[in-house]
């Protein structure tokens, strides 16, 4: 064994071999050095478990695996792919795309500056808040509106500002997770407030939220089910009525609406969402949603509510602690303006036009791509009816009607073609069902189609 440690190279004569300069002059010599005295330790610590050393440590082949580390070393990870799952809301692959005008508007103001905080008819510093307040007011029905990074720093935050110290009544049917780290208990409790439970899981009546009050009570908290519905023998309070509950007893509603739409979503009879500018008419004194999701905008959050509600907010030292970007700020009003006359959002707002492409239309962009893929030797393939969601915790229970591309390949079975397409360039991300692969255009942009078939392409070549 200390004969084999012996004949293993060292870092500096390992160096300065030809192939080495070579990845010296790519990644510089120090990342060069960090990865061959990894490999080595490694290398001895496996010699005494009594595993041979590696043969050709000095050849090309060797140092291929070295360029691997080094890439993976400098963590350029973070890539564009192409989503074709159908799930147009997709939180693992990034939520909503933007719509070129808030692209756009990022661009303009990221690398140089802006009047973020400056008021160009005083020259005084002014509020990030006035780039997006009015346009939100006027959209929601709101009388005040602030941003935030995300919802669940919006609903942090308004219950700290408002009911810290106090009680918090809501309904044992709304205590609901969103993808893990979102609980509604645990967020009440970090905020400060006192959460009060109230009814059952599938039943709440308004005199189960009345008999709760105390004097200690602050704010009645309704929360909307965005990823589940509880259906059967149910009942729940209209958002009407807790607010007239609310008014009576000089209490606020805050409705943690998430999924946050401007526009009418009905898809089928009965699984609407409900739409920010309901709620607000509705009676809810604040309003929280997130800008990444039905909205198609940046992650952001959004608090709507009265002027003096949303001043409160704003005193709250822990809105610099959430407080937005000026990149999403920008792309956060581009987007709202795209809600504006004469615009269409359905049409210019990407995740809308997605959930809103009328199955004839997939099914012949489907048909045109598929001609394509067949003609990839070995793949086989066929369109399919099936169903797209919109995700991101909106609308759980309506699937759209759509078509799919389903695929499957001679000699590669469905993981491990799927495992092809993921590892490729661009990576493509479907689906598996039956054993099959499946691929959706709902949510592939036109723009990104021949990619898609060019990426898999490759991958299978
Ligand atoms: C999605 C969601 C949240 C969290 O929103 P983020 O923007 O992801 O922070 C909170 N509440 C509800 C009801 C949601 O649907």
């Amino acid at each position: 064994m200390s004969h084999a440690l012996r004949q293993l190279p060292a870092v500096d004569r390992w160096l300065r071999s030809d192939f080495a300069s070579g990845l010296c002059a790519e990644f510089g010599r120090s990342e060069v050095a960090a990865v061959m005295r990894t490999r080595l330790d490694r290398i001895r610590a496996n010699l005494v478990e009594g595993v041979d050393p590696p043969a050709g440590l000095e050849d090309a082949a060797y140092f291929e695996l070295l360029r691997a580390d080094l890439v993976k070393r400098r963590c350029d990870s973070f890539r564009r792919v192409i989503n074709a799952t159908g799930i147009v809301i997709h939180t693992n692959l990034g939520r909503a795309p933007l719509a070129d005008e808030a692209i756009e508007a990022m661009n303009r103001v990221a690398g140089g500056y802006s009047n973020l905080e400056l008021s160009l008819d005083t020259g005084k510093r002014s509020s990030r808040y006035q780039h997006v307040e009015a346009l939100l007011a006027r959209l929601s029905g709101a009388e005040s509106a602030v941003v935030v990074n995300n919802c669940a720093a919006a609903v942090l935050l308004a219950l700290n500002a408002f009911c810290r110290e106090g009680e918090v009544v809501i309904s044992r049917g709304e205590l609901i997770e969103i993808g893990g780290s979102f609980r509604m208990p645990d967020v009440i409790a970090r905020s400060g407030a006192c959460m009060v439970e109230v009814g059952t899981t599938n039943r709440t009546h308004l005199r189960d939220f009345s008999s709760a009050l105390t004097d200690e009570t602050r704010v009645i908290l309704s929360s909307h089910p965005s990823n589940y519905r509880i259906s059967g023998f149910t009942a729940k309070p209209s958002l009407k009525a807790l607010a007239e509950l609310a008014r009576e007893n000089n209490l606020l509603l805050m409705h943690d609406l998430g999924s946050g739409a401007f526009v009418d979503l009905k898809m089928t009879d009965n699984s609407a969402e409900p739409s920010i500018q309901a709620c607000v008419a509705a009676g809810a004194d604040v309003v929280m949603c997130s800008g990444d999701k039905l909205l198609g905008g940046p992650q952001a959050g959004l608090i709507l509510g009265r002027a003096e509600l949303i001043a409160r907010i704003k005193q709250n030292p822990m809105l610099r602690a959430m407080r937005i970007d000026k990149l999403s700020l920008a792309a956060l009003n581009a987007t709202l303006q795209l809600y504006l006359p004469p615009h269409d959002p359905l049409t210019r707002i990407p995740v809308l036009r997605m959930i809103c492409e009328d199955n004839a239309s997939i099914k012949r962009r489907s048909s045109r791509a598929l001609k394509k893929l067949i003609a990839i030797p070995g793949l086989k393939g066929c369109l399919k009816e099936d169903e797209s969601y919109v995700g991101g915790g909106s609308l759980p229970m309506s699937g759209i009607p759509s078509t799919v591309m389903q695929l499957h390949h001679e000699t590669i079975g469905a993981a491990a073609f799927a495992k092809r397409l993921r590892m490729g360039d661009p990576p493509i991300i479907g689906r598996i069902a039956n054993n099959r692969f499946h691929l959706s255009l709902r949510t592939v942009l036109e723009r990104d189609t021949e990619d898609l078939i060019g990426a898999i392409e490759r991958a299978l070549a």
